[in-house]
C-alpha cells in the first residue's frame, strides 16, 4: 500500500538508508535502566531526542516511561551541557527521590563533546548527589550502532558501577538477560524458580514495563533489580550474558572487575538454545532439569511433529535485532522452515559469520544498509511464505501479501508481548502457535469452497 515505491532491481548503496531496522542508542541504554528499581532515566541531550526515546518505549510497552532531559538550548549546544545536568542532579533528587540515575547521552552532547563522568564526578564531589544515591552513565551516540548499542552500554556501566569486589565466591548466578521482553524475564526467573536455582537478574523490567492496574500512580513501580543485589552480583560463581550484542561486555565488565566466570550464550529462544542454557546452568549449579521443563519441551517437540506439514519448506524473510534473529534462525530450520532473507541493523561481524553457518544460501546483511528497504526487494525477487519482524513490516506485508508474524521491537500495533513470553520451551511453544495461525488464517482465506476444512 505504502511502498509502492519499492523497485525490484537491487543496487549497492553506500551511503542512504532506507527505512532502517533499527532506532536510536538511547532508546536501549533508557529501557535497560528502567530495569533497575528506583531508578530515573535521564538523556543528555535535547528535549526531543527525550520524547522521542520515552514515546518509542511508552508505545511499545502501553505504560507510562519517566525520563529526565538536560533540556539542551543553543546556549548549551555552544557551550556544553555540564551546567543544565547538575542542576538537573539536583532538581531529580530533590523533586523525585530516585536511587539511582542514569544518564544516557545523545548525539549532539556527544558531538560536543561533553564528559559526562567528569560531570557526575564534579555533581558528586559539589555534594549534589545525596548519600545512598547513584549516578550510572552510557556513552550513546546514535550515528553509530543502534538501540542494541545502546542497551548493552548501559548493561556494561551498570556492571562496572554496581558489582562488589568478593574474593569469595557464593552459590548462586548471574542472568544477563539481553533485552527481551519483561514476559521474557518473568519467564526466565520462573525456569531459574522451578530448577531451585539461586540467582541475580540485571537488568529486570518485569514488575516495571508490565506493571498492573491499580488505581494508583507508582512513579517508581515495584518491579526492576534493587541495588543490595546488584552490589552482591560480584560474589557470583557464574555469569550467564544472553545474547552477544546484549550481554557479552557487560559480562566481560563483571568478569574484570570481580572475576566472576561467564560465557555469552544464545537467549534461550527455541529448542536448541533453551536445551544449551537449561544444560549448562545445570551443570554449573548442580540443580537437576525437572521433569516440569522436560514435560514442556516435550510438548513443543509433539506440536512441531502434529504440524510439520505446514511448517516444512515454508520461506521466511525476517528482520529485527541479531541476538533475536541468531536462535529464531536455529529454531525455523529445525522445524523444517526456510530463512531466506534476513536483515538486522545492528552491526557486528558475528552476526554474518553465524548466518553464514547456519542459512549459508540465504540474503543476509546488517548494519547500516541493511535496511527494510533491502528486505522489501529481496522479497519481490524471492516471494516467501512468512514475514516475522515488528510492526514496521506490516507494509510489506500488506503489499505483498504475506502472513506477517509480529516479533522484536517495537511492536505498535498489537499486545501481548509484554505479558506472554517467546523464550524457553513455553515461549518457542506460542511462537510456533503463532507462525501457524497466520499461515492456516491465508489457507483458509484462499480455500475454494471444496477445500475449506474444519480439520486442518
Ligand atoms: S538526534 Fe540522535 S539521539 Fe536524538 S533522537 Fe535522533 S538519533 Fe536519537
Amino acid at each position: 500500500m505504502l511502498l509502492r515505491h519499492t523497485i525490484d532491481e537491487v543496487k549497492e548503496r553506500k551511503a542512504l538508508t532506507i527505512n532502517p531496522a533499527k532506532t536510536c542508542q538511547p532508546v536501549g541504554a533508557m529501557y535497560a535502566s528502567l530495569g533497575l528499581h528506583g531508578c530515573l532515566p535521564h538523556s543528555h541531550g535535547s528535549q526531543g531526542c527525550c520524547s522521542y526515546h520515552r514515546s518509542a518505549l511508552t508505545r511499545h510497552y502501553k505504560e507510562p516511561v519517566m525520563s529526565g532531559t538536560s533540556s539542551f538550548t543553543e546556549g548549551s549546544s555552544v557551550f556544553g551541557g555540564q551546567s543544565n545536568l547538575i542542576q538537573a542532579f539536583n532538581n531529580m533528587f530533590t523533586v523525585y527521590d530516585p536511587d539511582i540515575i542514569a544518564v544516557h547521552t545523545t548525539c549532539l552532547s556527544e558531538t560536543i563533546g561533553d564528559d559526562v563522568s567528569q560531570i557526575a564526578q564534579k555533581a558528586i564531589d559539589d555534594g549534589k548527589v545525596p548519600e545512598g544515591k547513584y549516578i550510572v552513565q552510557a556513552s550513546t551516540p546514535s550515528y553509530v550502532g543502534s538501540h542494541v548499542t545502546g542497551f548493552a552500554n548501559m548493561c556494561t556501566s551498570i556492571a562496572k558501577t554496581f558489582p562488589e569486589v568478593s574474593e569469595d565466591k557464593l552459590n548462586f548466578v548471574n542472568i544477563l538477560p539481553g533485552w527481551v521482553e519483561p514476559s521474557d524475564m518473568k519467564e526466565l526467573k520462573r525456569i531459574m524458580g522451578i530448577m531451585h536455582v539461586p540467582f541475580v537478574m540485571f537488568p529486570d523490567t518485569s514488575g516495571v514495563m508490565d506493571a498492573p492496574q491499580t488505581g494508583k500512580h507508582n512513579f517508581f513501580p515495584k518491579g526492576g533489580t534493587k541495588i543490595p543485589d546488584l552490589k552482591r552480583a560480584g560474589s557470583a560463581a557464574y555469569t550467564f550474558a544472553l545474547g552477544k550484542f546484549c550481554s557479552e561486555d557487560a559480562g566481560l565488565a563483571l568478569k574484570k572487575k570481580c572475576d566472576v566466570e561467564f560465557e555469552t550464550f544464545d537467549i534461550p529462544l527455541g529448542l536448541k538454545a533453551t536445551d544449551r542454557f537449561l544444560m549448562k546452568l545445570s551443570e554449573v549449579t548442580g540443580c537437576p532439569v525437572p521433569e516440569e521443563l522436560e514435560d514442556e519441551r516435550g510438548q513443543l517437540v509433539d506440536m512441531i511433529t502434529d504440524m510439520e506439514q505446514y511448517l516444512y519448506g515454508k520461506k521466511i524473510a525476517m528482520y529485527g535485532d541479531p541476538d533475536n534473529l541468531i536462535p529464531l534462525t536455529e529454531f525455523l530450520v529445525d522445524i523444517g522452515m526456510k530463512p531466506v532473507h534476513i536483515v538486522t541493523g545492528t552491526p557486528g561481524k558475528y552476526f554474518t559469520e553465524k548466518m553464514a553457518s547456519l542459512v549459508p544460501d540465504a540474503n543476509f546483511k546488517n548494519g547500516p544498509q541493511a535496511d527494510m528497504y533491502l528486505m522489501h526487494q529481496w522479497i519481490k525477487n524471492e516471494p516467501v511464505d512468512l514475514l516475522i519482524g515488528n510492526s514496521y513490516g506490516k507494509y510489506i506485508a500488506k503489499d505483498e501479501n504475506i502472513p506477517f508474524v509480529r516479533m522484536g521491537f517495537p511492536i505498535y500495533d498489537r499486545v501481548g508481548h509484554s505479558y506472554f513470553p517467546l523464550v524457553g520451551y513455553r515461549g518457542a511453544l506460542r511462537l510456533v502457535e503463532k507462525i501457524l495461525s497466520v499461515i492456516m488464517d491465508k489457507i483458509d482465506a484462499e480455500s475454494t469452497e471444496e477445500k475449506f476444512e474444519l480439520v486442518m
